[in-house]
Protein backbone atom coordinates (compact mmCIF):
# COMPACT_ATOMS: atom_id res chain seq x y z
CA UNK A 1 0.00 0.00 0.00
CA UNK A 2 2.95 2.30 0.56
CA UNK A 3 4.40 2.31 -3.02
CA UNK A 4 1.07 3.09 -4.28
CA UNK A 5 0.93 5.92 -1.63
CA UNK A 6 4.43 6.77 -3.55
CA UNK A 7 2.68 6.36 -6.86
CA UNK A 8 0.29 8.96 -6.16
CA UNK A 9 2.91 11.80 -4.91
CA UNK A 10 4.74 10.61 -8.32
CA UNK A 11 1.52 11.28 -10.33
CA UNK A 12 1.31 14.59 -8.74
CA UNK A 13 4.33 15.83 -8.98
CA UNK A 14 4.64 14.94 -12.25
CA UNK A 15 1.62 17.09 -12.87
CA UNK A 16 3.12 19.89 -10.88
CA UNK A 17 6.41 19.82 -13.05
CA UNK A 18 4.42 19.73 -16.19
CA UNK A 19 2.09 23.10 -14.89
CA UNK A 20 5.15 24.60 -13.38
CA UNK A 21 6.71 23.93 -17.19
CA UNK A 22 4.63 25.80 -18.87
CA UNK A 23 5.91 29.39 -18.11
CA UNK A 24 8.92 28.30 -20.03
CA UNK A 25 7.40 27.00 -23.50
CA UNK A 26 5.46 27.80 -26.32
CA UNK A 27 5.20 30.05 -29.20
CA UNK A 28 4.54 33.60 -28.99
CA UNK A 29 3.90 35.91 -31.85
CA UNK A 30 2.39 39.17 -31.91
CA UNK A 31 0.31 40.01 -35.31
CA UNK A 32 -1.11 43.33 -36.71
CA UNK A 33 -4.65 41.14 -36.54
CA UNK A 34 -4.08 40.40 -32.98
CA UNK A 35 -2.43 43.62 -31.42
CA UNK A 36 -5.80 45.75 -33.43
CA UNK A 37 -7.80 43.30 -31.39
CA UNK A 38 -6.67 43.54 -27.93
CA UNK A 39 -5.66 47.05 -27.47
CA UNK A 40 -8.14 49.72 -27.00
CA UNK A 41 -8.18 53.11 -29.53
CA UNK A 42 -6.12 55.46 -26.63
CA UNK A 43 -3.32 52.02 -27.29
CA UNK A 44 -3.28 51.56 -30.57
CA UNK A 45 -2.60 55.19 -31.62
CA UNK A 46 0.40 55.41 -29.12
CA UNK A 47 2.04 51.85 -29.83
CA UNK A 48 1.11 50.63 -32.88
CA UNK A 49 3.71 52.42 -34.94
CA UNK A 50 6.85 51.39 -32.55
CA UNK A 51 5.01 47.92 -31.87
CA UNK A 52 4.92 47.35 -35.84
CA UNK A 53 8.80 48.38 -35.95
CA UNK A 54 10.18 46.21 -33.08
CA UNK A 55 7.57 43.34 -31.86
CA UNK A 56 5.35 42.29 -35.09
CA UNK A 57 6.05 38.66 -36.34
CA UNK A 58 8.87 38.46 -34.64
CA UNK A 59 9.05 34.78 -32.65
CA UNK A 60 9.07 34.06 -29.09
CA UNK A 61 10.11 31.45 -27.09
CA UNK A 62 8.30 32.37 -23.70
CA UNK A 63 5.60 34.74 -23.03
CA UNK A 64 8.01 36.41 -20.60
CA UNK A 65 10.52 37.30 -22.97
CA UNK A 66 7.72 38.29 -25.28
CA UNK A 67 5.83 40.39 -22.36
CA UNK A 68 9.12 42.48 -21.63
CA UNK A 69 9.57 43.75 -25.11
CA UNK A 70 6.14 44.75 -25.38
CA UNK A 71 7.02 45.83 -21.42
CA UNK A 72 10.01 47.70 -22.70
CA UNK A 73 8.13 49.48 -25.76
CA UNK A 74 5.08 50.69 -23.71
CA UNK A 75 6.78 52.26 -21.06
CA UNK A 76 8.94 54.06 -23.03
CA UNK A 77 6.30 55.42 -24.96
CA UNK A 78 4.44 56.61 -21.97
CA UNK A 79 7.96 58.22 -20.43
CA UNK A 80 8.08 59.86 -23.61
CA UNK A 81 4.31 61.28 -23.11
CA UNK A 82 4.70 62.28 -19.80
CA UNK A 83 8.14 64.39 -20.41
CA UNK A 84 6.03 66.28 -22.83
CA UNK A 85 3.10 66.84 -20.46
CA UNK A 86 0.90 65.29 -22.92
CA UNK A 87 -1.62 63.95 -19.94
CA UNK A 88 -4.66 63.00 -22.31
CA UNK A 89 -2.64 60.24 -24.29
CA UNK A 90 -0.85 58.97 -21.44
CA UNK A 91 -2.33 55.17 -20.70
CA UNK A 92 -3.14 54.48 -17.12
CA UNK A 93 -3.92 50.57 -17.52
CA UNK A 94 -1.96 48.40 -15.53
CA UNK A 95 0.56 47.11 -18.42
CA UNK A 96 0.85 43.85 -16.96
CA UNK A 97 -2.44 43.49 -17.86
CA UNK A 98 -2.17 44.34 -21.21
CA UNK A 99 0.74 42.52 -21.44
CA UNK A 100 -1.10 39.11 -20.57
CA UNK A 101 -4.00 39.61 -22.79
CA UNK A 102 -1.48 40.37 -25.59
CA UNK A 103 0.44 37.11 -24.94
CA UNK A 104 -2.44 35.13 -24.97
CA UNK A 105 -3.69 36.19 -28.14
CA UNK A 106 -0.59 35.51 -29.62
CA UNK A 107 0.40 32.33 -28.70
CA UNK A 108 0.20 29.30 -31.74
CA UNK A 109 2.73 26.87 -30.01
CA UNK A 110 2.04 23.17 -28.90
CA UNK A 111 0.06 24.31 -25.71
CA UNK A 112 -2.03 27.04 -27.05
CA UNK A 113 -3.33 24.09 -29.58
CA UNK A 114 -3.51 21.13 -27.16
CA UNK A 115 -5.23 23.23 -24.02
CA UNK A 116 -7.67 20.60 -23.53
CA UNK A 117 -4.78 17.67 -23.43
CA UNK A 118 -2.44 20.23 -21.05
CA UNK A 119 -5.71 20.83 -18.99
CA UNK A 120 -5.85 17.21 -17.83
CA UNK A 121 -2.11 16.60 -17.76
CA UNK A 122 -1.86 19.02 -15.49
CA UNK A 123 -5.51 19.28 -12.97
CA UNK A 124 -6.28 15.45 -14.24
CA UNK A 125 -3.37 14.07 -13.26
CA UNK A 126 -2.80 16.04 -10.07
CA UNK A 127 -6.10 15.44 -8.60
CA UNK A 128 -5.73 11.66 -9.78
CA UNK A 129 -2.46 11.71 -7.94
CA UNK A 130 -3.02 13.89 -4.68
CA UNK A 131 -6.46 11.21 -4.25
CA UNK A 132 -4.38 8.13 -4.85
CA UNK A 133 -1.76 9.38 -2.24
CA UNK A 134 -4.89 10.52 0.11
CA UNK A 135 -7.34 7.35 -0.24
CA UNK A 136 -4.05 4.94 0.94
CA UNK A 137 -3.61 6.45 4.22
CA UNK A 138 -7.40 5.17 4.81
CA UNK A 139 -4.89 1.54 4.96
CA UNK A 140 -1.62 2.69 6.20
CA UNK A 141 -3.01 4.64 9.11
CA UNK A 142 -5.18 1.92 9.98
CA UNK A 143 -8.78 2.67 12.07
CA UNK A 144 -9.98 6.01 12.64
CA UNK A 145 -8.79 8.25 15.24
CA UNK A 146 -5.88 11.15 15.00
CA UNK A 147 -2.56 10.41 13.17
CA UNK A 148 -0.12 12.83 13.79
CA UNK A 149 2.77 10.56 14.54
CA UNK A 150 6.41 11.86 13.01
CA UNK A 151 4.80 15.28 12.09
CA UNK A 152 7.90 17.23 13.38
CA UNK A 153 10.20 14.42 11.77
CA UNK A 154 8.90 15.25 8.14
CA UNK A 155 10.74 17.80 6.27
CA UNK A 156 7.41 18.70 4.59
CA UNK A 157 5.90 19.85 7.68
CA UNK A 158 8.69 20.98 9.96
CA UNK A 159 9.92 23.66 8.17
CA UNK A 160 12.50 21.32 6.51
CA UNK A 161 13.85 21.57 3.19
CA UNK A 162 10.85 20.48 1.56
CA UNK A 163 8.31 22.95 3.38
CA UNK A 164 10.97 25.68 2.42
CA UNK A 165 10.65 24.57 -1.58
CA UNK A 166 6.78 24.73 -1.16
CA UNK A 167 6.89 27.52 0.50
CA UNK A 168 8.98 29.27 -2.50
CA UNK A 169 6.60 27.91 -5.05
CA UNK A 170 3.77 29.18 -3.23
CA UNK A 171 4.97 32.69 -2.90
CA UNK A 172 6.43 32.85 -6.48
CA UNK A 173 3.02 31.65 -8.15
CA UNK A 174 1.52 34.93 -6.13
CA UNK A 175 4.02 37.15 -6.92
CA UNK A 176 3.60 36.34 -10.69
CA UNK A 177 -0.73 35.72 -10.36
CA UNK A 178 -0.93 39.10 -8.88
CA UNK A 179 2.45 41.71 -10.35
CA UNK A 180 3.66 39.49 -14.06
CA UNK A 181 0.72 37.26 -14.98
CA UNK A 182 2.21 37.39 -18.37
CA UNK A 183 4.71 34.71 -17.51
CA UNK A 184 2.00 32.20 -16.66
CA UNK A 185 -0.02 32.99 -19.74
CA UNK A 186 -0.19 29.20 -21.25
CA UNK A 187 -1.26 28.32 -17.67
CA UNK A 188 -4.20 30.63 -17.78
CA UNK A 189 -4.92 29.16 -20.81
CA UNK A 190 -4.91 25.62 -20.45
CA UNK A 191 -8.25 26.36 -18.43
CA UNK A 192 -9.93 28.55 -21.71
CA UNK A 193 -11.54 24.48 -22.05
CA UNK A 194 -13.42 25.15 -18.74
CA UNK A 195 -13.81 28.77 -19.19
CA UNK A 196 -15.75 27.75 -22.67
CA UNK A 197 -18.62 25.58 -20.47
CA UNK A 198 -19.45 28.82 -19.09
CA UNK A 199 -19.57 31.33 -21.82
CA UNK A 200 -18.76 29.73 -25.06
CA UNK A 201 -15.42 31.13 -26.90
CA UNK A 202 -14.70 33.37 -23.57
CA UNK A 203 -10.91 32.99 -22.56
CA UNK A 204 -9.96 32.61 -19.25
CA UNK A 205 -8.41 35.24 -17.05
CA UNK A 206 -5.92 34.85 -14.57
CA UNK A 207 -8.53 35.45 -11.40
CA UNK A 208 -10.73 32.35 -13.27
CA UNK A 209 -7.22 29.73 -13.11
CA UNK A 210 -6.71 30.96 -9.53
CA UNK A 211 -10.09 30.35 -8.60
CA UNK A 212 -9.61 26.98 -10.41
CA UNK A 213 -6.72 25.93 -8.58
CA UNK A 214 -8.11 27.00 -5.03
CA UNK A 215 -11.74 25.18 -5.64
CA UNK A 216 -9.53 22.12 -7.14
CA UNK A 217 -7.04 22.39 -4.08
CA UNK A 218 -9.79 22.87 -0.93
CA UNK A 219 -11.76 19.77 -2.62
CA UNK A 220 -9.37 17.36 -3.12
CA UNK A 221 -7.29 18.48 0.71
CA UNK A 222 -11.04 18.66 2.00
CA UNK A 223 -11.20 14.70 1.00
CA UNK A 224 -8.39 14.32 3.03
CA UNK A 225 -9.51 16.31 5.49
CA UNK A 226 -12.78 13.93 6.02
CA UNK A 227 -10.70 10.68 5.91
CA UNK A 228 -7.83 12.09 8.39
CA UNK A 229 -10.28 13.24 11.05
CA UNK A 230 -13.65 10.74 10.03
CA UNK A 231 -13.61 10.13 13.93
CA UNK A 232 -15.07 13.19 14.35
CA UNK A 233 -18.60 14.53 13.14
CA UNK A 234 -17.91 17.88 13.65
CA UNK A 235 -14.91 18.01 10.96
CA UNK A 236 -16.40 16.28 8.50
CA UNK A 237 -19.75 18.29 8.35
CA UNK A 238 -17.78 21.81 8.54
CA UNK A 239 -15.33 20.41 6.42
CA UNK A 240 -17.83 19.51 3.42
CA UNK A 241 -20.10 22.91 4.17
CA UNK A 242 -17.34 24.82 3.89
CA UNK A 243 -16.05 23.15 0.56
CA UNK A 244 -19.60 23.46 -0.78
CA UNK A 245 -19.79 27.26 0.12
CA UNK A 246 -16.58 27.69 -2.07
CA UNK A 247 -17.70 25.18 -5.18
CA UNK A 248 -21.06 26.81 -5.10
CA UNK A 249 -20.67 30.67 -3.86
CA UNK A 250 -17.00 31.51 -4.83
CA UNK A 251 -16.62 30.04 -8.16
CA UNK A 252 -19.58 28.42 -9.91
CA UNK A 253 -22.60 30.99 -8.87
CA UNK A 254 -19.18 33.74 -10.11
CA UNK A 255 -19.35 32.36 -13.38
CA UNK A 256 -23.06 31.02 -13.75
CA UNK A 257 -24.34 34.82 -13.10
CA UNK A 258 -22.63 36.74 -15.95
CA UNK A 259 -24.45 34.02 -18.63
CA UNK A 260 -27.30 35.85 -17.70
CA UNK A 261 -25.90 39.14 -17.59
CA UNK A 262 -25.86 39.43 -13.98
CA UNK A 263 -22.54 40.24 -11.74
CA UNK A 264 -20.70 37.80 -10.96
CA UNK A 265 -20.24 38.25 -7.30
CA UNK A 266 -19.57 36.40 -4.19
CA UNK A 267 -22.79 36.65 -2.37
CA UNK A 268 -20.91 35.15 1.18
CA UNK A 269 -18.13 37.87 1.05
CA UNK A 270 -18.83 40.47 3.23
CA UNK A 271 -17.11 44.14 4.13
CA UNK A 272 -14.78 44.42 4.92
CA UNK A 273 -12.94 41.34 3.90
CA UNK A 274 -14.69 42.18 0.41
CA UNK A 275 -12.91 45.57 0.27
CA UNK A 276 -14.16 47.02 -2.97
CA UNK A 277 -17.42 46.86 -1.84
CA UNK A 278 -18.01 51.15 -1.83
CA UNK A 279 -15.80 51.48 -4.67
CA UNK A 280 -17.19 53.12 -7.37
CA UNK A 281 -16.52 50.81 -10.25
CA UNK A 282 -18.26 48.23 -8.04
CA UNK A 283 -21.40 50.37 -6.91
CA UNK A 284 -21.57 51.14 -10.83
CA UNK A 285 -21.19 47.37 -11.94
CA UNK A 286 -23.79 46.64 -9.58
CA UNK A 287 -26.57 49.73 -10.09
CA UNK A 288 -26.21 49.12 -13.70
CA UNK A 289 -27.37 45.50 -13.03
CA UNK A 290 -31.22 46.02 -13.01
CA UNK A 291 -32.82 44.69 -9.41
CA UNK A 292 -30.60 42.14 -8.83
CA UNK A 293 -27.79 44.25 -9.00
CA UNK A 294 -29.42 46.27 -6.54
CA UNK A 295 -30.30 43.24 -4.68
CA UNK A 296 -26.61 42.32 -3.87
CA UNK A 297 -25.82 45.68 -3.24
CA UNK A 298 -28.28 46.05 -0.13
CA UNK A 299 -27.61 42.19 0.75
CA UNK A 300 -24.23 43.29 0.95
CA UNK A 301 -24.85 45.91 3.51
CA UNK A 302 -27.55 43.73 5.23
CA UNK A 303 -24.67 40.86 5.33
CA UNK A 304 -21.74 42.96 6.98
CA UNK A 305 -23.93 44.84 9.07
CA UNK A 306 -26.61 42.80 10.94
CA UNK A 307 -25.97 39.55 9.51
CA UNK A 308 -22.50 38.86 10.64
CA UNK A 309 -22.57 40.25 14.01
CA UNK A 310 -25.86 38.78 14.93
CA UNK A 311 -24.64 35.08 13.76
CA UNK A 312 -21.38 36.09 15.94
CA UNK A 313 -23.48 36.28 18.73
CA UNK A 314 -25.36 33.44 18.58
CA UNK A 315 -22.55 31.27 17.71
CA UNK A 316 -19.25 32.71 17.54
CA UNK A 317 -17.17 33.85 14.32
CA UNK A 318 -16.55 30.08 14.08
CA UNK A 319 -19.67 30.12 11.50
CA UNK A 320 -17.90 32.12 8.96
CA UNK A 321 -14.65 31.75 9.62
CA UNK A 322 -14.60 27.80 9.55
CA UNK A 323 -17.57 26.77 7.76
CA UNK A 324 -18.20 29.81 5.40
CA UNK A 325 -15.28 31.59 4.52
CA UNK A 326 -12.55 30.52 1.20
CA UNK A 327 -10.05 32.29 3.15
CA UNK A 328 -10.61 30.07 6.15
CA UNK A 329 -11.59 26.61 4.17
CA UNK A 330 -8.37 26.70 2.24
CA UNK A 331 -6.62 27.02 5.89
CA UNK A 332 -8.56 24.38 6.88
CA UNK A 333 -7.99 21.80 3.86
CA UNK A 334 -4.73 23.16 2.25
CA UNK A 335 -3.13 24.55 5.08
CA UNK A 336 -4.30 21.71 7.64
CA UNK A 337 -0.76 19.82 7.45
CA UNK A 338 0.88 22.53 8.84
CA UNK A 339 -1.36 24.28 11.64
CA UNK A 340 1.22 23.15 14.22
CA UNK A 341 3.67 25.64 13.02
CA UNK A 342 1.26 28.37 14.44
CA UNK A 343 3.92 30.46 16.90
CA UNK A 344 2.57 29.96 20.89
CA UNK A 345 4.59 32.89 22.26
CA UNK A 346 2.71 35.34 24.27
CA UNK A 347 4.72 38.28 21.90
CA UNK A 348 2.96 36.67 19.06
CA UNK A 349 -0.62 36.93 20.96
CA UNK A 350 0.35 40.64 21.43
CA UNK A 351 1.42 41.22 18.04
CA UNK A 352 -1.73 39.55 16.76
CA UNK A 353 -3.75 42.08 18.63
CA UNK A 354 -2.24 44.53 17.30
CA UNK A 355 -1.96 44.30 13.55
CA UNK A 356 -5.35 42.88 13.42
CA UNK A 357 -7.31 45.64 14.81
CA UNK A 358 -4.39 48.26 12.66
CA UNK A 359 -5.41 46.18 9.94
CA UNK A 360 -9.56 46.64 10.65
CA UNK A 361 -8.44 50.70 11.55
CA UNK A 362 -6.93 50.64 7.96
CA UNK A 363 -10.21 49.13 6.26
CA UNK A 364 -12.59 51.52 8.07
CA UNK A 365 -10.06 54.54 7.07
CA UNK A 366 -10.07 53.29 3.64
CA UNK A 367 -13.67 52.41 3.04
CA UNK A 368 -15.14 56.02 4.40
CA UNK A 369 -12.68 57.81 1.81
CA UNK A 370 -14.00 55.40 -1.07
CA UNK A 371 -17.53 55.58 0.38
CA UNK A 372 -17.31 59.77 -0.13
CA UNK A 373 -15.73 59.35 -3.70
CA UNK A 374 -18.12 57.23 -4.76
CA UNK A 375 -20.78 59.22 -3.52
CA UNK A 376 -19.45 62.59 -5.10
CA UNK A 377 -19.22 60.24 -8.56
CA UNK A 378 -23.41 59.15 -8.27
CA UNK A 379 -24.54 62.61 -6.24
CA UNK A 380 -21.99 65.40 -7.04
CA UNK A 381 -21.37 64.40 -11.11
CA UNK A 382 -20.28 67.54 -11.85
CA UNK A 383 -17.46 68.00 -8.99
CA UNK A 384 -13.90 68.24 -9.63
CA UNK A 385 -11.39 66.17 -7.70
CA UNK A 386 -14.25 63.76 -6.34
CA UNK A 387 -11.39 61.57 -4.69
CA UNK A 388 -10.14 63.98 -2.91
CA UNK A 389 -10.95 63.95 1.12
CA UNK A 390 -8.79 66.69 3.53
CA UNK A 391 -6.22 66.67 0.68
CA UNK A 392 -5.35 63.08 0.56
CA UNK A 393 -6.46 60.87 -2.73
CA UNK A 394 -8.94 58.25 -1.73
CA UNK A 395 -7.18 56.32 -5.51
CA UNK A 396 -3.90 56.50 -2.97
CA UNK A 397 -5.53 54.69 -0.09
CA UNK A 398 -7.47 52.09 -1.85
CA UNK A 399 -4.07 51.47 -4.45
CA UNK A 400 -1.99 50.85 -0.62
CA UNK A 401 -4.57 49.12 0.87
CA UNK A 402 -4.71 46.85 -2.30
CA UNK A 403 -1.17 46.35 -2.47
CA UNK A 404 -0.49 46.20 1.32
CA UNK A 405 -3.68 43.66 2.16
CA UNK A 406 -5.18 42.47 -0.81
CA UNK A 407 -2.29 40.88 -2.28
CA UNK A 408 0.87 40.74 0.14
CA UNK A 409 -0.87 40.24 2.89
CA UNK A 410 -3.75 37.79 2.29
CA UNK A 411 -2.07 36.59 -0.82
CA UNK A 412 1.63 36.29 -0.67
CA UNK A 413 2.21 35.81 3.14
CA UNK A 414 -1.44 34.36 3.76
CA UNK A 415 -0.76 31.19 1.63
CA UNK A 416 2.12 31.35 0.39
CA UNK A 417 3.55 31.12 4.26
CA UNK A 418 1.81 28.09 4.87
CA UNK A 419 5.20 25.61 5.18
CA UNK A 420 6.61 28.62 7.18
CA UNK A 421 3.72 30.55 9.75
CA UNK A 422 0.96 27.69 9.72
CA UNK A 423 -2.05 27.53 7.74
CA UNK A 424 -3.79 31.13 9.54
CA UNK A 425 -1.66 33.79 9.17
CA UNK A 426 -3.72 35.83 7.16
CA UNK A 427 -7.07 35.11 9.78
CA UNK A 428 -4.73 35.82 12.70
CA UNK A 429 -2.73 38.52 12.22
CA UNK A 430 -4.61 40.21 9.13
CA UNK A 431 -8.40 39.83 8.11
CA UNK A 432 -10.41 42.84 9.22
CA UNK A 433 -13.32 41.03 9.00
CA UNK A 434 -11.99 38.22 11.70
CA UNK A 435 -10.88 41.31 13.56
CA UNK A 436 -14.60 42.54 13.38
CA UNK A 437 -16.17 39.46 14.03
CA UNK A 438 -13.25 39.39 17.25
CA UNK A 439 -14.15 42.18 18.95
CA UNK A 440 -18.44 40.92 18.88
CA UNK A 441 -16.76 37.06 20.10
CA UNK A 442 -15.15 38.48 22.96
CA UNK A 443 -17.39 40.81 23.95
CA UNK A 444 -20.89 39.79 23.03
CA UNK A 445 -21.45 36.30 22.18
CA UNK A 446 -22.84 32.94 23.32
CA UNK A 447 -19.84 31.12 22.03
CA UNK A 448 -17.08 29.46 24.36
CA UNK A 449 -14.89 26.40 24.67
CA UNK A 450 -15.83 24.63 27.84
CA UNK A 451 -13.33 22.44 29.63
CA UNK A 452 -13.09 19.63 31.37
CA UNK A 453 -9.87 20.35 33.55
CA UNK A 454 -10.23 17.23 35.70
CA UNK A 455 -10.01 15.22 32.87
CA UNK A 456 -6.74 16.80 31.13
CA UNK A 457 -3.43 14.73 31.02
CA UNK A 458 -1.81 17.86 29.67
CA UNK A 459 -0.81 15.64 26.52
CA UNK A 460 -0.51 19.55 24.74
CA UNK A 461 -2.13 18.20 21.29
CA UNK A 462 -4.85 20.71 21.54
CA UNK A 463 -2.15 23.84 21.81
CA UNK A 464 0.26 22.21 19.51
CA UNK A 465 -2.80 21.44 16.69
CA UNK A 466 -4.61 25.00 17.57
CA UNK A 467 -3.81 27.14 14.04
CA UNK A 468 -4.87 30.28 15.96
CA UNK A 469 -1.38 29.95 18.35
CA UNK A 470 -3.87 29.88 21.51
CA UNK A 471 -2.52 27.56 24.28
CA UNK A 472 -5.64 25.82 24.78
CA UNK A 473 -3.64 23.42 27.48
CA UNK A 474 -3.09 26.03 29.51
CA UNK A 475 -7.25 26.67 29.62
CA UNK A 476 -7.64 23.46 30.12
CA UNK A 477 -5.32 22.44 32.96
CA UNK A 478 -7.16 25.09 35.14
CA UNK A 479 -10.61 24.27 34.08
CA UNK A 480 -10.84 27.59 32.29
CA UNK A 481 -13.67 28.19 29.89
CA UNK A 482 -11.75 29.72 26.23
CA UNK A 483 -13.35 33.02 25.59
CA UNK A 484 -10.63 34.35 22.89
CA UNK A 485 -11.51 36.90 19.98
CA UNK A 486 -9.11 34.52 17.70
CA UNK A 487 -10.76 31.43 18.24
CA UNK A 488 -12.09 30.48 14.83
CA UNK A 489 -13.99 27.63 16.11
CA UNK A 490 -12.42 25.04 13.73
CA UNK A 491 -12.55 22.34 16.57
CA UNK A 492 -9.87 20.56 15.85
CA UNK A 493 -8.31 21.29 19.41
CA UNK A 494 -11.58 19.25 20.49
CA UNK A 495 -10.47 16.63 17.48
CA UNK A 496 -7.15 15.90 18.76
CA UNK A 497 -7.96 15.91 22.45
CA UNK A 498 -7.36 11.87 23.55
CA UNK A 499 -9.51 13.08 26.89
CA UNK A 500 -12.94 14.53 25.78
CA UNK A 501 -11.92 17.75 27.75
CA UNK A 502 -12.78 20.02 25.27
CA UNK A 503 -15.97 20.87 23.48
CA UNK A 504 -17.17 24.03 21.50
CA UNK A 505 -20.40 25.35 23.01
CA UNK A 506 -23.37 28.19 22.45
CA UNK A 507 -25.22 28.61 25.69
CA UNK A 508 -26.33 31.84 28.25
CA UNK A 509 -23.98 34.17 28.48
CA UNK A 510 -23.90 34.59 32.19
CA UNK A 511 -20.82 33.01 33.05
CA UNK A 512 -19.23 32.39 29.59
CA UNK A 513 -15.81 33.02 31.21
CA UNK A 514 -16.23 30.59 33.61
CA UNK A 515 -13.51 32.40 35.89
CA UNK A 516 -14.17 31.15 39.24
CA UNK A 517 -10.61 29.86 39.51
CA UNK A 518 -7.94 31.81 42.24
CA UNK A 519 -5.93 32.61 39.01
CA UNK A 520 -7.68 33.07 35.22
CA UNK A 521 -5.47 33.93 31.99
CA UNK A 522 -6.36 37.39 30.84
CA UNK A 523 -5.67 39.62 27.80
CA UNK A 524 -1.81 39.84 29.40
CA UNK A 525 -1.55 36.65 30.68
CA UNK A 526 -1.79 35.24 33.94
CA UNK A 527 -4.35 37.52 36.10
CA UNK A 528 -5.86 37.10 39.86
CA UNK A 529 -9.37 36.74 40.25
CA UNK A 530 -10.80 40.30 42.07
S1 LIG B 1 -8.94 27.11 20.23
FE1 LIG B 1 -9.58 25.22 19.17
S2 LIG B 1 -11.40 25.81 17.98
FE2 LIG B 1 -10.32 27.71 18.55
S3 LIG B 1 -8.96 28.13 16.82
FE3 LIG B 1 -7.77 26.95 18.31
S4 LIG B 1 -7.99 24.81 17.64
FE4 LIG B 1 -9.60 25.98 16.60
S1 LIG C 1 -5.48 17.68 24.22
FE1 LIG C 1 -6.92 17.33 25.89
S2 LIG C 1 -5.78 16.16 27.39
FE2 LIG C 1 -4.27 17.03 25.98
S3 LIG C 1 -3.64 18.98 26.97
FE3 LIG C 1 -5.34 19.46 25.57
S4 LIG C 1 -7.18 19.35 26.83
FE4 LIG C 1 -5.54 18.31 27.97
Amino acid sequence: MKNIKYFGMGVFLLALAIFTSLAFVGNFELTERGMRAQLNEQELTNLEKPLMEEMVGKPYRTSFTFSRDFIAVFNRINEDLKAKEEWDKVMWSPVSGIALKLAQSSANGIVASHKMLFFLLTFGLGILGSLIYIISDLKIKGPPGIKNDGIYHDSATNRGWIGILTAVWLISFYVILYFHPYIIANLISITDPIKGLFIEGEKASKWFLYGLLYTTSMTVMGARMIIKYRHNRYQIVRTITVVLFQIIFAFLLVEILPMFGLPGKDLKSAWPLDYYFLFDWNVQDLMSSGNFGKFVFVWGIVLSIIIVPTMVYFYGKRWYCSWVCGCGGLAETLGDPYRQLSNKKMWTWKLERWMIHAVLVFAVIMTVFTGYHTYNVFVHPEMDSKEILFGISAFDIRSWYGFLIGSIFAGVIGTGFYPILGSRSWCRFGCPLAAYMGIVQRFKSRFRITTNGGQCISCGNCSTYCEQGIDVRAYAQKGQNIVRSSCVGCGVCSAVCPRGVLKLENGPEANRFGNEGPIVLGNNGFELND
